[in-house]
Parts: C-alpha cells; sequence; structure tokens
C-alpha cells in the first residue's frame, strides 16, 4: 500500500486534492477538492445519500446552518467538554495531542485518558518533544471549538461557534422535522454537510483536518424497543472483524463473526446497533471496498463519551494503523433532554403504537467524515501497475469522476476528429465524459487508468467503415467492438454493473502501432 504522504502526492499531482492557499504556504489542516476530486466526493455524497435516505421510508434528510444559536453548544455541553489534552514543547513551542504522542511512542490505547494521566506517562517514560527532543508541558485540556462573532461588535454577548458537528441541527429541529415529515418510531434524520474543530495537530493528509465534511444520521426509538428492530433479518448472517472492549482488554486480536454471533454471544447488545454497524459495513463494501480491510471496535470504558450507552466505531487498515472512520454511539435520549432542559420546549413526541409520550432515544448514529470516506476509497482503488508504466485508479463506477473516456485515434486526422467528436456530444448528454485528442493513444489510455476512468472508447478508420467503436476496460485493458448504434445501452449496461465486459461486444486485439 502507498504511504499516506505518496497518496497526498499523487492527489495533488492529478488535481484530486490540493493544500488550500497553497500559494500563500498552505494552511494546516484544509485542502480544496480539485476537478477531480469534487466529481468524486459529490459522487460519493450522492451514493451515501441514496443508500440512507433514497433507498429508505424511515430516514429523511436536512441541511442545517453551520453557525447556530450558541445556547446549543452549551446545552450539548461542547462549550464545556469538547477538549482534546495537549502538550506543548517548553523549548521549540510546537503543539502536540498528548494521547496521539503516548499511543505512538508506547504503543497504548490512549483516547480518553485525563490530562493528569496522559502527563504521568509522559514523565515516567521520559516522552519528549518529537522534533527538537525538549521537555514537554503538563497536559492540559484545549477546547476545539472555532469561534466567531455575529454582527460588527465583538463583544461576548455576539460570540458563536462553527458547528463542530452536524448533529445539532437534528436535535434542535427534531420538533420541526417530526411534524412536517408526519414521522413515526422508529425513524432516522440524516444529513451531511461542513464541520470545523481547531484540531491541536491536523495530520495524515485529509484523515484529520480542521474543516471537513460529516455525513451522518441520527436514529431515533421509542426507549424500550431497544431490541424491535424489524430490518435486523437483512443483516443476520452479514460477517465483519470484530475487536470488543474484552478483546482488546484481554489483548486478543479481532475476530470474524457474524451480525448474529455477535448478538448470540451479547457482543453487541441492542439489535438496533447491530444492524447499523451492518448496514455501514456494507455501505462501503457496496462501493467497491475490500471488506477485509474494516473492523469494528468497541470504545473501551474510560474512552466513551459522557453521554454515551455504548459506542462502536468502524475502523479502516489505513496505512498509518487501524483507524476511526465513523463513529457510533448510543446516545440515549442525552441530546433531546438536553436541549429541553435549556430551551424549555418540549420535545416529546406521542408514539401511536404503545399510545405514549416518550422522548425518543438515539439507538445509533451512524456519522461518518466525507473526507475519511473519500480516503478510504482512494487507498482501495490505488494500484500501480507494473506492466502498464501507470498507476490505475480502480474506482467504483458509481465513484469515478468520469464514466467516460473518448478518444480519436488519431489526433491529426479530420474525418477521425470529426466523427469522435460526434460521438462524444451524443454520449456526454447521458454520462459525464471526456474528450481528449491530446498524445499517443497509450499516453491516453494511461491518462484515463489515473483518473479512475472505467471505459474508453476510440474512433478509429474502421469505425468510418463500419459505424463501430473500441471500448476499453480500464481494469482489464481488455477491448471490444460495439456498433455505435448499440454504444449507449451497452456503457450504460457496463456502468450499471449488469452486464460482464467479455459480452458487451466482439474481442477485439489491437494492431501493435496502437
Ligand atoms: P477522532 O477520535 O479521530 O478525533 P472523533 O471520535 O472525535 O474522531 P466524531 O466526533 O465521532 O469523531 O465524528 C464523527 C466522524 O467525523 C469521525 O468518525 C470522522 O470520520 C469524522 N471526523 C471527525 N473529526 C475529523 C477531522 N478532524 N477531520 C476529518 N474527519 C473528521
Amino acid at each position: 500500500m502507498v504511504t499516506i504522504d505518496e497518496m497526498a502526492a499523487f492527489c495533488k499531482r492529478k488535481g484530486i486534492i490540493f493544500p488550500s492557499s497553497e500559494i500563500y504556504g498552505g494552511l494546516a489542516g484544509f485542502f480544496d477538492y480539485g476537478p477531480l476530486g469534487s466529481e468524486i466526493k459529490k459522487n460519493l455524497k450522492d451514493a451515501w445519500w441514496k443508500y440512507h435516505v433514497h433507498d429508505r421510508e424511515d430516514v429523511v434528510g436536512i441541511d442545517g446552518s453551520i453557525i447556530l444559536h450558541p445556547k446549543v453548544w452549551e446545552a450539548s455541553g461542547h462549550l464545556a467538554n469538547f477538549d482534546d489534552i495537549m502538550v506543548e514543547c517548553m523549548k521549540c513551542k510546537e503543539r502536540y495531542r498528548a494521547d496521539q504522542v503516548v499511543e505512538e511512542l508506547l504503543n497504548i490505547h490512549a483516547a480518553g485518558l485525563k490530562p493528569e494521566d496522559l502527563t504521568k506517562l509522559i514523565k515516567e517514560n521520559h516522552i519528549r518533544c518529537l522534533k527538537c527532543k525538549g521537555e514537554f508541558s503538563d497536559a492540559k485540556p484545549f477546547n476545539m471549538m472555532f469561534q466567531t462573532f455575529i454582527g460588527p461588535l465583538q463583544t461576548q454577548e455576539a460570540r458563536a461557534f462553527l458547528r463542530p458537528e452536524t448533529a445539532q441541527n437534528i436535535f434542535v429541529d427534531f420538533k420541526s422535522i417530526v411534524e412536517t415529515a408526519r414521522l413515526k418510531l422508529p425513524f432516522g434524520i440524516a444529513q451531511m454537510g461542513r464541520s470545523f474543530r481547531n484540531e491541536i495537530a491536523p495530520r495524515n493528509f485529509l484523515f484529520r483536518c480542521r474543516e471537513f465534511e460529516q455525513m451522518e444520521i441520527e436514529y431515533f426509538i421509542h426507549p424500550s424497543k431497544l431490541d424491535d428492530c424489524p430490518y435486523l433479518k437483512d443483516v443476520l448472517n452479514h460477517k465483519l472483524f470484530v475487536f470488543s472492549a474484552e478483546m482488546q482488554t484481554k489483548k486478543q486480536p479481532h475476530q470474524e463473526l457474524s451480525i448474529k454471533e455477535c448478538l448470540d454471544k451479547r457482543i453487541i447488545t441492542t439489535a438496533w446497533h447491530a444492524y447499523w454497524l451492518a448496514m455501514e459495513h456494507q455501505w462501503f463494501v457496496s462501493l467497491g471496498a475490500d471488506a477485509t480491510k474494516f473492523r469494528i471496535r468497541q470504545h473501551v470504558s474510560d474512552e466513551k463519551s459522557h453521554y454515551a450507552l455504548d459506542t462502536w466505531d468502524l475502523e479502516y487498515e489505513f496505512p498509518f494503523g487501524w483507524k476511526e472512520l465513523q463513529g457510533m454511539a448510543n446516545r440515549t435520549d442525552y441530546d433531546l433532554k438536553q436541549h429541553m432542559k435549556h430551551s424549555g420546549k418540549d420535545l416529546s413526541l406521542f408514539d401511536e403504537d404503545t399510545k405514549q409520550k416518550v422522548i425518543p432515544h438515539v439507538v445509533a448514529e451512524p456519522s461518518q467524515g466525507v473526507d475519511r470516506a473519500f480516503l478510504v476509497f482512494l487507498f482501495n482503488a490505488y494500484h500501480e501497475d507494473k506492466q502498464r508504466g501507470n498507476v490505475v485508479l480502480k474506482l467504483h463506477q458509481r465513484l469515478a469522476p468520469f464514466k467516460i473516456g473518448v478518444f480519436p485515434l488519431l489526433s491529426n486526422r479530420d474525418e477521425l476528429l470529426t466523427k469522435a467528436r460526434e460521438v462524444f456530444q451524443v454520449l456526454r448528454q447521458d454520462f459525464p465524459a471526456l474528450y481528449d485528442k491530446s498524445g499517443s493513444i497509450g499516453r491516453r489510455y494511461a491518462r484515463m487508468d489515473e483518473m479512475g476512468t472505467p471505459y474508453s472508447v476510440t474512433i478509429d478508420f474502421d469505425s468510418l467503415k463500419h459505424n463501430d467503436v473500441t471500448v476499453r476496460d480500464r481494469d482489464s485493458t481488455k477491448q471490444v467492438r460495439v456498433k455505435l448504434a448499440e454504444l449507449k445501452d451497452t456503457l450504460r449496461k457496463l456502468l450499471g454493473r449488469e452486464l460482464p465486459f467479455h459480452k458487451a461486444g466482439t474481442p477485439y486485439e489491437p494492431s501493435a502501432k496502437e
């Protein structure tokens, strides 16, 4: 697997992602998605929305504001508790996240440790600044909220915050959403959008940014129906790697288990939580990710957020280790109750099934970063092909920025150019397509490989005689000949994975000079 730095360099070279404001030296933790990256990101978000909202009858979406009333963050606990623990080098003033330094150097799990425990570990193990070997200060909390002011006055009353998570819009809009969408328990509310965290040490490229996007669902159930999940049967046989709190404490490796086994052995204690963990793993796999690179890891007791009953992370094996892609907490009724207390508004609802007035519980909140998911799909797709001498980005068809490349075989023959433009204009009505006439045909294929374009259509001299084209498959480099009259339909079926490539047309071996 390529390293994260090699991936960042590849992304910059191909126009996938650039460091933000680079001409001024860049800004740590901020990135811009370039011409290809913005297309892939859009496709990823569309695929998430389809799977989590459009394909379901029990989930609706919202698109909330980034700045919310400051009281929201008092109620949610972010102003008081949204801290990471920081240490500062007393010599060079470099700042680090204390738990990360300890984890990296001592190879232990340190998330959730208190400042005094981290200070003790740092002192006992003589840990010093990774840059200059200077001594560290005591560890202390650092609040990650980005602050701004609303209106012309920069007073305490005008102080506001950029949201550090998208979830709170869902809780504060809860009543309006439930009433207008006429929701009945159980149901989910989905949202995707920007979040901001003043991370102490952003690193690992897109993995830890200061501005990022989240896509998440808050899934609400009747508080006494934790196991009443009508969809459970769909995922009971789904298998995945499981790393429970007990396995971690006993220093055992993760195990492959089915959802049924997890529930029977009480490793996951509620059916709803198990269901959503399986669904989230399935989402990645449905878009071509390798199922064996994921695991679910339960938070150990001192790692859980103050509001969570049980939390599992979906993790991915990045080149820099197993890392969180998605946190899924059972948040109970913590947030709704907090907002009821702070706003004085009633956020309970009447459950028609039980004829009870209840404050629903969030049994699971599949909450993930768009940028981390983006990184997963990139690592999954990236292949260095020694024979071809170029990178092949084997992105799933739905994620690929362009679906079709269209080329004239030679760039100096007017009759080929005219025909190729004609075919391009027809295809681009239905598919994101790209026309390319520069360089040798081999070079153009290599460019498509590196951009992840699944199929390339070439117009050659035979095309002029027989009204057909060659279609090349990115992953195998195999080619078939397809009649122009059937081209759109064939490409649609190939892109929808309804047709294996070898059945898409007549097998074609390009001549050596091609
Ligand atoms: P971490 O422990 O890695 O800091 P977290 O537990 O604080 O993450 P959550 O609050 O659970 O993260 O946020 C939900 C998701 O949002 C994460 O699983 C991750 O995918 C994404 N996310 C959180 N912080 C960042 C960040 N700084 N950069 C990119 N994505 C992030």
